[in-house]
């Protein structure tokens, strides 16, 4: 028996089978409820060496999910996204990229363009880490009444995957057994950098599928409620 293989095929069906979740019902209370988007910027759908079609193809959902939780009396919207210096550091793992003030670090039109988006609370990241070096962590720290987040964008396997996991580890450290942190599979999404593509670049290969796959699957382990729609 091939165990690692079994394993594979079990995480394959979970997906598959994630539930969905009723919009209405997870924001009934809309003033304890954050949308948080995790760079759902142009250098990462549409502009640059990191654009990915993958992850411009959850755009849609995700403004969709905006506008419906919109309607349902969400008013805090936080984007946080890669605004880089010159010297990042985090450019020897990847390519330059969104640098502060580029057309790669505007935030997708999809979002920018929504009719509420003069409130979105935006801020501009260093790392992969939306707390650190951020004012999140002190803007969460001024709304206490929060006890539901929602979090999209890219990528599931890092930036998201950080987010979620932070807010997760936030609340239970404070012992917030209230609070709910939900990830919809469909308004987060990764890169592909096949095989034979990443070695004449010289770089690490990704498979998009598989680490979404199994980046959903890590979040939900750590308590992080996995859905695959909130419908
Ligand atoms: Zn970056």
């Amino acid at each position: 028996m091939n165990l690692e293989q079994s394993f594979l095929e079990w995480l394959s069906g979970w997906e598959a089978g994630l539930p969905e979740l009723e919009l209405e019902k997870v924001v009934a209370r809309p003033e304890q409820v954050a949308v948080l988007s995790v760079d759902l910027i142009k250098g990462f759908t549409t502009v640059g060496p990191l654009a990915s079609p993958r992850i411009a193809g959850v755009v849609p959902a995700v403004a969709r999910l905006f506008r419906r939780t919109y309607e349902l009396g969400v008013r805090h919207f936080v984007l946080t996204q890669d605004a880089h210096t010159p010297e990042a550091v985090e450019f020897s793992a990847y390519p330059p990229h969104c640098l502060a003030g580029s057309v790669e670090g505007e935030t997708v039109e999809e979002l920018s363009t929504l009719p509420f988006a003069e409130s979105f609370v935006v801020f501009p990241k260093n790392t992969t880490s939306s707390m650190l070096g951020t004012g999140l962590e002190a803007w969460l720290q001024a709304h206490p009444e929060l006890t539901t987040f929602i979090v999209v964008g890219d990528c599931t396997d890092i930036c998201v995957y950080q987010l979620a996991l932070d807010l997760r580890l936030r609340a239970n450290l404070a012992g917030r057994k209230e609070t709910r942190v939900i990830v919809p599979a469909d308004c987060v999404q990764t890169y592909d950098l096949p095989v034979r593509t990443a070695l004449e670049l010289g770089s690490m290969p990704h498979d998009g599928d598989l680490l979404h796959r199994i980046f959903l699957y890590h979040m939900a382990l750590n308590g992080v409620e996995v859905v695959a729609r909130l419908v």
